[in-house]
């Protein structure tokens, strides 16, 4: 599974010109390939200082970026994957679960709670790649729908923090019904007059940009990020139409309507405090 998390180094290059500084963990850039420091990282909420390439955030750590300090409570914590199909391919399913339990600290791709933003009460739902490419299968969907089932009853807003490689194909069909099931219950969760937020980040794809990610009453998207349902690679050959340079990116997308606005991540708790605010439930 190919990770789009920084991989920590133990010593500085010598050639970096930080390398006075005390040895610690320092991280190669994804984007520009430079030496960052861990702990600078860290304090830019994994913005690059030198090229404002936005890294993926595990979800406990945006969690704390977006949530008033020890609010959030977790639902939902013990829900697991079951190897439904006796799925393998290049080993079983339920020993790669388990594998990637250890590995991530996680129980699936997504995390999901009620907490508060300046005093403000929401639901909140953070997928988080590290864990099979945060692709939606059976235990992302259920958890997702329980939290904005839960969040109807309670009359709170729900917050989405998207990131995901698609499908969880070894859940096969199982894991394209949660895209109605989540569909339905944000319907539901409409109709009773409560917004949902959603936050798309890098990267966002397959049957999550086709489900609850573009199904926000307000988008936001973090810089650069992708998002799209196929890659631009099986959409060229589709269509044997030459794509636009930008194709598929925030930028690309907020000039045509699909979100509403970029917001850089250090802007983005801001935001979503003054959406939590306009947007009172009232309850
Ligand atoms: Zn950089």
């Amino acid at each position: 599974m190919p990770s789009f998390h920084a991989r920590p180094l133990q010593n500085p290059p010598t050639d970096s010109p930080r390398s006075d500084l005390p040895a610690g963990l320092w991280v190669k850039c994804k984007d520009c390939e430079q030496m960052v420091f861990q702990n600078i990282l860290e304090e830019a909420l994994f913005v690059c200082p030198h090229c404002d390439y936005h890294h993926p955030v595990a979800a406990r750590q945006r969690i704390a970026m977006l949530c008033d300090k020890n609010s959030f409570q977790e639902h939902d914590a013990d829900l697991v994957s079951v190897d439904a199909l006796n799925f393998a391919d290049d080993g079983s399913y339920a020993r790669k679960i388990k594998e990637t339990m250890t590995k991530t600290g996680l129980r699936d791709a997504v995390v999901c709670g009620n907490a508060t933003l300046n005093s403000l009460p929401f639901a909140l739902g953070v997928m988080d790649f590290r864990f099979f490419g945060a692709s939606m299968g059976s235990v992302v969907g259920e958890k997702l729908t329980r939290l904005i089932e839960w969040a109807t009853a309670a009359r709170y807003p729900v917050v989405i923090v998207t990131a995901s490689g698609g499908a969880r194909m070894q859940e096969g069909t199982l894991s394209l019904m949660q895209m109605a099931k989540t569909s339905g219950a944000l319907m539901r969760h409409d109709e009773a007059g409560l917004p949902f937020f959603a936050i798309l980040t890098n990267p966002t794809t397959g049957g999550v940009t086709a489900s609850f990610a573009s199904l926000g009453d307000v988008i936001l998207a973090e810089p650069k990020a992708l998002i799209g349902f196929a890659g631009p690679r099986v959409i060229k050959q589709t269509t044997n139409a030459e794509l636009p340079k930008d194709f598929q990116t925030s930028e690309y997308l907020v000039k045509h309507g699909f979100i509403d606005r970029i917001t850089h991540r250090h802007k983005l708790r801001a935001e979503l405090a003054a959406l939590l605010t306009v947007f009172s439930t009232n309850r």
